[in-house]
């Protein structure tokens, strides 16, 4: 079960012309997250006048409809609220992605009457944080209880909530029961994002070099980085994930994709969703054409491409019915389960979106296989680089490169893919 490309839309972002400019507020931050991209290096909270010329780079070079702020944990920046008037009265969305920690109610109602469009939490098992120091997690879905919690805050004051999850071999197979209880939570949240487990691989064989200079890279010198254990183990690529899905909800579908720099076959970002009301029936899914016709009518009209929907589109999909035969076919089924017992037809329904990303890899040759044009991508001394491999331009200067031998390269191509574990939804 793969989705296959010819099926899907190719997102048109592209460097200068990208929905999403990235911007980095501070290293600072309050939690410990697997794999965390940012290593808190003494630089803090970024001035407000350099954040307000670097949301001004990111609009001209860019032309993003909305801006993502992460770091570090964006919200403990004392100038949080301001930064976020400034993207609104520079026409832009603002998405802070945050582990919600210290995101109190009462900072929320600033933010929102700043023009905030909502919040992408990242809160999963594999974090260390003050909310869980009683207990060692063992499941995704007992991180549940914080998620509604937070979700039921954002809801308070009217906000989009995102929640997103790092995926490995451990959580994994819950992945079904983590969209299981999104779904039936979604009254509280507007979609999910499951990001693959990815690092630098850190084992013998590998050397790393910055400058023409060899450099030591390992666990303390940057957060992404895996062991020769983690490295030794079971891959999962962004068609494990759809496949895991595909299984426990026939009615889900990919749409969309951002494939590689590098391999014809890979998929860096896959984008799908799923029609349902608020009783987790289920009735198919948006397709890619749902996508092109957004998309292209909002750059015809706006004059750039689209990210991050202030409102539910709720039952309104279906108007799409006219143009993407995929919504004709879930409203067919919507029709007839109305029709069978017509109070069915009130219960809110909303087309539930599923994010997959599969961060970098690195391939056996030793180059890193990054996503095509990459719609994270910040300002760092006057350029743009993806945030991902930001910490390697901070801390030796420019991207690493790799020099790779043949035991080492095998450990790379050698990769079991994970096997897909069935279970009862
Ligand atoms: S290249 Fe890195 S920063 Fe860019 S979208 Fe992919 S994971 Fe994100």
């Amino acid at each position: 079960m793969q989705p296959e490309k010819r099926d899907l839309y190719r997102l048109p972002w592209s460097m200068n012309d990208n929905a999403i400019g990235w911007l980095e507020v501070t290293d600072i931050c309050n939690i410990h997250c697997q794999g965390c991209y940012r290593q808190i290096l003494g630089e803090g909270h970024k001035p407000l006048e350099q954040l307000k010329e670097e949301v001004r780079l990111l609009k001209e070079w860019r032309n993003c409809d909305g801006i993502s702020l992460a770091g570090g944990e964006p919200i403990l920046h004392p100038n949080i609220v301001e930064l976020i008037r400034y993207i609104s009265s520079l026409g832009m969305k603002s998405m802070i992605l945050s582990n919600g920690y210290a995101l109190t109610e009462d900072l929320l109602w600033k933010l929102k009457k700043a023009g905030l469009t909502g919040v992408s939490f990242h809160i999963d098992s594999t974090q260390i944080r003050p909310e869980f120091k009683k207990r060692e997690l063992t499941s995704e879905l007992e991180v549940n209880e914080l998620r509604v919690k937070l979700g039921e805050r954002m809801r308070k004051v009217g906000l989009y909530a995102h929640f997103g999850i790092t995926v490995t071999k451990d959580n994994f197979k819950e992945i079904p029961d983590f969209l299981k209880w999104s779904i039936e939570n979604m009254h509280l949240i507007n979609g999910i994002t499951l990001i693959i487990f990815r690092g630098m691989p850190v084992t013998e064989g590998i050397e790393y070099y910055a400058k023409g200079k060899k450099v030591e890279v390992n666990m303390d010198s940057l957060g992404y980085t895996i062991s020769d254990e983690e490295l030794a183990s079971d891959k999962i690529i962004a068609q494990d994930v759809y496949a895991m899905i595909k299984e426990h909800f026939p009615d889900y579908e990919a749409t969309t994709y951002l494939g590689g720099t590098i391999n014809q076959d890979t998929y860096k970002w896959l984008i799908g969703n799923i029609i349902v009301n608020s009783k987790g029936k289920s009735f198919g899914a948006y397709g890619s054409r749902t996508v092109e016709w957004i998309q292209t009518f909002y750059h015809l009209v706006k004059g750039r491409y689209m990210v991050y929907a202030r409102k539910r589109i709720g039952k309104k999909i279906f108007l799409m019915a006219l143009l993407d035969k995929a919504v004709r076919k879930a409203f067919f089924k919507f029709l007839r389960y109305g029709l069978a017992n017509p109070a069915r037809f009130f219960y809110p329904i909303n087309a539930f979106g599923i994010g997959i990303v599969q961060a970098p890899d690195m391939l056996p040759d030793g180059r890193v296989e990054m996503c095509d044009d990459c719609p994270d991508m910040c300002v760092f001394e006057g350029k743009l680089v993806n945030s991902c491999r930001l910490d390697e331009h901070r801390k030796f200067g420019e991207l690493l490169t790799a020099k790779i031998d043949k035991k080492a390269s095998q450990k790379l191509a050698d990769k079991k893919r994970i096997p897909i574990v069935m279970h009862d939804n």
